[in-house]
């Protein structure tokens, strides 16, 4: 073959990608899908892809945009999909949204935010203030996805057509449906990708709700949209997507299993040709020891020694004795049973009486953050907790703690076990999807081939996590094994580069695939 046909073929494809997500860092993050929503477009950026963010416009979403222009009107439907949704109208009025744009902050990345009363609320994306989710959520993301539609068929005067629609997560579930509702002879729809964050949130709604939105009728079948009487907006996105995926190798297995598919393990199964497990990166830029504004000393693989002042600013935040061979545990989640923290409680006055320091950061399941708290006034010493939501602490806790604990029943992905690898900081994790695949036990062998990067325990069992923390507090005694698992975990590579390569190819194989079936196949 001569060079320059070689050379052709190598060329990296070019698309047009519509990212639509209902989180996305900085403007809007509950989780993980945030951080993946902001790090993976930047990433395809950088790979030279035209790539545009679509999110609801919450108010605290506005506020931290930098400058923010009006760039369309879209108008809704009288009938039909997505329904009323809710909004007021006067008699004669038309309803309509206004597409905001703006950039993700530190890139060239372009963000269109979609403007509507039923998104101007505070609190959460999903909830109010207090933590109780909106009721009227299927409406809210029902108009996410028919929005997404109108750009993707060029019906949004945006003078742009994506090749591919990225979806996330059950917010996004509908788009696949809806764009093989497409006929146009003139136009083909845009390939559809699915990505999986968490199967254990499916957007279930009634079949009140189905009729309120108006979908068409014929979607209510247990082929497609129907889910045990009621339907699932992730059901659509797993039926109709040309391509699924979620956010690790293992994950992607596990899913097809009665444990962890919520019902649909068949489904995925069937669909498994067409699903695939893409580990999720980290943004290189904003989680670096050797440049975090978050941190109070900044360290590198070559400065290790400088990590313990961290330590002491952690302790000293969270008002704990300043120890500096106590072996301090670091803990920033949700706190809910996904994250094991019932399973953590269960042996806390064992786990207490080791040498150890609990630093928490979180929020979540009231009955979970009571008895944590409880933990803490009976040993003020030992255990502390911080709750609610705060970014610049959640970077100090993975500098400063020695160890990070992610007991998690299952995990997608997660993205602790990453920032702590990088910040040379021990996590401790359940043998689950995402943690499996990117953290090595201290086995002796792995040890001694320099492959070890935590400490990784198999079962979802109380007595489990106080034996791996046991091990934990006896590794940490020897410096030596214990700078070995530090430098380990530093040394392993988790930027976007690799994974935005993958979803490039996935892209590929979804606009294959688009060619090739025309239609979803009918599930069973
Ligand atoms: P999940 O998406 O299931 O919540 P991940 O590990 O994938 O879990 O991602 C969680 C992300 O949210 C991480 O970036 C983590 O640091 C962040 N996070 C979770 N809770 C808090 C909190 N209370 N304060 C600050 N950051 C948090």
């Amino acid at each position: 073959m001569n060079a320059k046909k070689n050379k052709t073929l190598l060329k990296k494809p070019k698309y047009n990608i519509l990212f639509v997500s209902s989180e996305l860092h900085p403007f809007a993050k509950t989780g993980g899908l945030g951080d993946v929503s902001s790090s993976l477009p930047k990433a395809l950026k950088a790979l030279k892809q035209d790539i545009r963010v679509l999110i609801p416009a919450y108010p605290f979403a506005i506020e931290k945009a930098a400058s923010i222009k009006h760039v369309a009107t879209i108008n809704l439907p009288e009938s039909g999909f997505p329904g009323q949704l809710g909004l007021s109208t006067q008699p004669g009025e038309i309803r309509s949204v206004a597409i905001l744009e703006t950039k993700l902050p530190g890139s060239h990345v372009k963000v269109w935010m979609i403007e509507s009363e039923i998104y101007n609320r505070s609190g959460t994306p999903y909830s109010d203030e207090n933590n109780n989710e909106w009721e009227d959520n299927d409406f809210r993301f029902a108009l996410l996805n028919y929005i997404a539609v109108e750009i993707a068929m060029g019906r949004a005067s945006l003078e742009w057509l994506p090749d591919v629609v990225h979806g996330n997560d059950w917010q996004a579930g509908l788009i696949g449906v809806l764009l093989e509702q497409e006929h146009s002879e003139s136009q083909k729809r845009p390939a559809t990708v699915f990505t999986i964050h968490n199967m254990a949130h499916m957007g279930i709604y009634s079949r009140e709700r189905f009729d309120a939105l108006e979908l068409e009728a014929h979607l209510w079948n247990h082929h497609e949209l129907e889910f045990h009487d009621d339907f699932s907006f992730i059901k659509g996105g797993l039926v109709f997507s040309d391509r699924v995926n979620t956010v690790s190798p293992t994950y992607a297995e596990e899913i097809q299993s009665e444990e962890f598919g919520y019902g649909l393990s068949g489904l995925l199964t069937y669909r498994n040709e067409r699903l695939s497990g893409i580990l999720n990166g980290i943004d290189m830029k904003e989680w670096n020891p050797a440049k975090d504004p978050h941190i109070k000393k900044n360290y590198s693989i070559k400065s290790l020694s400088q990590k313990h002042k961290n330590k002491i600013a952690l302790q000293s935040h969270f008002n704990l004795p300043r120890k500096k061979k106590t072996l301090l545990l670091g803990l920033v989640a949700r706190l809910v049973y996904q994250k094991g923290i019932d399973l953590l409680l269960e042996n806390m006055e064992e786990i207490l009486q080791l040498p150890v320091q609990i630093a928490i950061l979180g929020s979540g399941d009231l009955e979970l953050e009571s008895r944590l708290r409880c933990w803490t006034t009976r040993y003020p010493d030992k255990i502390q907790i911080q709750l609610g939501y705060d970014e610049s602490l959640s970077h100090l806790i993975e500098a400063g703690s020695d160890a990070f604990l992610m007991p998690s029943r299952f995990e997608p992905c997660g993205l602790n076990q990453l920032y702590s690898l990088r910040y040379g900081t021990i996590p401790i994790v359940r043998e689950t999807g995402g943690l499996a695949d990117t953290v090595t036990h201290a086995s002796k062998e792995n040890l001694s081939n320099h492959t070890a990067t935590g400490i990784v325990f198999l079962e979802s069992k109380g007595s489990t996590i106080l034996d791996a923390i046991n091990l934990a507090s006896l590794l940490y005694q020897n410096k030596t094994i214990w700078q070995k698992l530090m430098v380990n975990g530093m040394k392993q590579e988790f930027s976007w580069k690799e994974s935005a390569r993958q979803y490039l190819k996935l892209y590929t194989q979804a606009i294959k695939d688009r060619d090739k079936y025309k239609k979803h196949a009918p599930v069973f």
